[in-house]
């Protein structure tokens, strides 16, 4: 893969084309009151496009076109070959616009050009390819009845998807749920953030491109408290998919039930541990990947390893070579594809990160302080350490390059603190017991656990939530059941 270099990336965002309209039954268009916001690159702090702020109106008529066109059945209806082929068109499509996605990806959140180009572009592809290929070989079920029976147990498409996504990984995100979504027959309305609504308004025409039907794809841009919230209460919505903070999750669950008890289907936050025993076979593998399970995406991935659990014999030489490895996160320019870390995704964004290290210096000393980066709206890798596990920074989702890290002595003193957490999204452990592995791996609550790893994986599995991280479903064949309803036929038969 060609990464290309500075001047290169400069280039092509001074002639980059930003597509910055709604996107409603397979047209671009303003919003019905014209209004606007602005969506600047934090890395510049330069305005990148004025994009349309969606509202009741405009997400109301994004509704009414999933709705019509599920209704007729232009989508819903296809065979699963023929979904099959246009979702593969539209993944090669987005393949064949990598390097304009990626660009446009980091230039509004200010991640670096070689994760975009390398990770969010390609993973987005592959999530649209994945259920494309799983399609047609999905089967329904024959039920063991008496022979005076013919029952059978099928799936269908929902109808109408809301799709709510967060900003760290936009494109990504968005194509975990349009994947199984689309292929499942479902229309969408697709509400990127607001803070980083470019590659789901351009990916909306590729997917026109692909041939898609007009309607089953639309994309609303625009704020959660407007268009979220309106998709959300909207009484002709029939499933909210949503990636994004436990708040926004909780407000989903109370208007799906204020208004048409609609599915609600949660990815939310996190604030995993990660935990090495003094047994772990590989000391440098498991600080490479504690490095980049906290840093990578500036500390902005729900799933990062936040809270570091070192049994205290190996702590001391496990955090000098931690020390040592965040010198190979230290942010930069984000169009340099040299750059590892980029950006935060805003100065507000930024000013939270910060507060939460000056309040965390009056509940643990900071090993590697991240502040005082040349770059606006950025921070670099922070490590505290001995920190008590009920404090502010060990219990809540700070959501930037921010590492926690408290010693145990026993295996029951590492699960006690790994599980004493509102959040259960993931867990790391490293070890070279192999009894020891699997001990744990069933007795830490949490969607994921990583063995002798950091957040591995790939589409054949599910990214699931414990406990306040949702129970959300993305990735794999159980991401279909998000989205479609279980039918019983019964047919009685003569004797
Ligand atoms: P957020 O909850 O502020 O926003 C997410 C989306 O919800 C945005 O599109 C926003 O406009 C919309 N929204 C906000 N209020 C709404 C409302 N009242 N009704 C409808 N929509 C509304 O989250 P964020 O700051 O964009 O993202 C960061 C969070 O996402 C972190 O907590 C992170 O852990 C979480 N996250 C979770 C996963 C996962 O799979 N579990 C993955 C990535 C990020």
């Amino acid at each position: 893969m060609a990464f290309h270099d500075l001047n290169y990336w400069q280039d092509k965002a001074k002639n980059l084309l930003i597509e910055s309209r709604l996107f409603i039954n397979g047209e671009y268009c303003n919003a019905a009151d014209n209004s606007t916001f602005a969506t600047v690159n934090p890395a510049s702090q330069q305005n990148l496009a004025g994009v349309a702020r969606g509202k009741k109106a405009d997400v109301e008529c994004a509704v009414q076109a999933a709705r019509e066109v599920f209704d007729r059945g232009d989508w819903s209806q296809a065979s699963p070959a023929k979904r099959k082929a246009v979702l593969n068109a539209f993944a090669d499509l987005m393949e064949s616009h990598r390097e304009e996605l990626a660009l446009l990806e980091t230039l509004d959140t200010g991640k670096p050009i070689r994760h975009s180009l390398r990770d969010d572009i390609p993973g987005a592809a592959r999530a649209i390819r994945w259920y494309a290929e799983a399609i047609d070989k999905v089967y329904g079920e024959v039920a063991p009845t008496d022979q005076n029976a013919l029952a059978m147990v099928v799936r269908e498409p929902v109808g109408v998807v809301g799709a709510v996504v967060p900003w760290n990984f936009p494109l990504l995100l968005a194509c975990w749920k349009l994947g199984p979504a689309l292929a499942a027959g479902n229309s969408v309305v697709l509400k990127p953030s607001e803070k980083s609504p470019l590659t789901a308004l351009r990916l909306a025409a590729l997917a026109k491109e692909a041939g898609l039907p007009d309607g089953v794809l639309n994309v609303i841009s625009g704020f959660g408290h407007e268009a979220g919230q309106v998709l959300a209460l909207h009484p002709d919505v029939d499933v909210i998919t949503f990636t994004g903070s436990t708040r926004t999750g909780k407000q989903l669950l109370k208007d799906a039930g204020e208004s048409n008890m609609k599915r609600v289907w949660l990815g939310a936050g996190g604030k995993s541990a990660n935990i090495v025993f003094a047994d772990c076979e590989n000391l440098q593998q498991a600080v490479n990947a504690t490095a980049a399970g906290i840093f990578y995406n500036q500390g902005q991935v729900c799933i990062a390893g936040t809270r570091l659990l070192l049994q205290a014999s190996i702590a001391d030489e496990f955090l000098h070579l931690l020390q040592e490895q965040a010198d190979h996160w230290q942010p930069g320019n984000p169009l340099d594809p040299a750059t590892t870390m980029g950006t935060l995704i805003d100065s507000s964004h930024a000013d939270t990160v910060l507060s939460y290290i000056r309040a965390g210096e009056n509940h643990a000393s900071l090993l590697l302080d991240g502040r005082n980066t040349a770059l606006p709206a950025a921070v670099g890798p922070t490590i505290f350490v001995d920190v008590a596990p009920d404090s502010p920074i060990s219990r809540e989702e700070i959501f930037g390059p921010v590492l926690v890290v408290t010693r145990f002595n026993s295996e029951e003193e590492a699960l006690r603190l790994a599980n004493d957490s509102q959040y259960g999204l993931g867990a790391a452990v490293w070890t070279g017991n192999l009894s020891r592995a699997h001990r744990i791996s069933r007795r830490l609550k949490a969607g994921s656990v990583f063995v002798n790893n950091y957040n591995d994986g790939d589409m054949t599995v599910p990214f699931v939530g414990y406990k306040q991280s949702g129970n959300g479903r993305d990735k794999s064949l159980h991401a279909l059941e998000k989205f479609t309803e279980l039918k019983t036929i019964w047919i009685a038969l003569e004797p």
